[in-house]
């Protein structure tokens, strides 16, 4: 299988609770290396283009101004098949769905506040790297 590279977010629940530190232990655990991160306070532009795919959902409103009411982790994973594998140890959208064991099962508060975000694809992972670090910010 092949090393990829994922975009991954400590969503405001997760950083407000104070869980960076056991939710990173759950990506390292999975054999999924931090090569870079960052934390950030998201702006409504940033966090609305962001989810710019989700537009016309009846949840987007919320969605950006969830993401926007506090300080985020912003992050590179990598690793072998870093993508499938990081959505794996995220669990489902929804933590009533997710699987025993996963960050979302464990750790989310609600299907919105759900505690991290992770690419779902390697088209995705590349945007969204690029849209939040610059190349000199990532150190393998
Ligand atoms: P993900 O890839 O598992 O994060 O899920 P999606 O791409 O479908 O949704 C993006 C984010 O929107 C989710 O992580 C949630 O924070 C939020 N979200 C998704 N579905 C709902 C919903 O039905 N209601 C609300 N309030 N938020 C949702």
């Amino acid at each position: 299988m092949a090393i990829e590279k994922t975009f991954s977010i400590l969503k405001p629940d997760a950083v407000r609770r104070n869980l960076t530190g056991a939710i990173n232990d759950r990506f390292e655990k999975a054999g999924l290396r931090i090569v870079a991160q960052k934390r950030i306070q998201m702006t409504e532009v940033q966090a609305q283009k962001f989810y710019e795919v989700h537009k016309e959902r009846p949840f987007y409103g919320d969605l950006v101004k969830f993401m926007t009411s506090g300080p985020v982790v912003v992050q590179v994973l990598m690793g072998e098949d870093a993508i499938a594998k990081n959505r794996k140890v995220m669990g489902a959208t929804n933590p009533a769905n997710a699987d025993e064991g996963t960050i979302r099962k464990d750790f989310a508060e609600s299907i919105e506040a759900n505690s991290v975000h992770g690419s779902d694809s390697a088209e995705n992972a590349a945007i969204e790297i690029a849209y939040f670090f610059a190349g000199k910010e990532i150190v393998e």
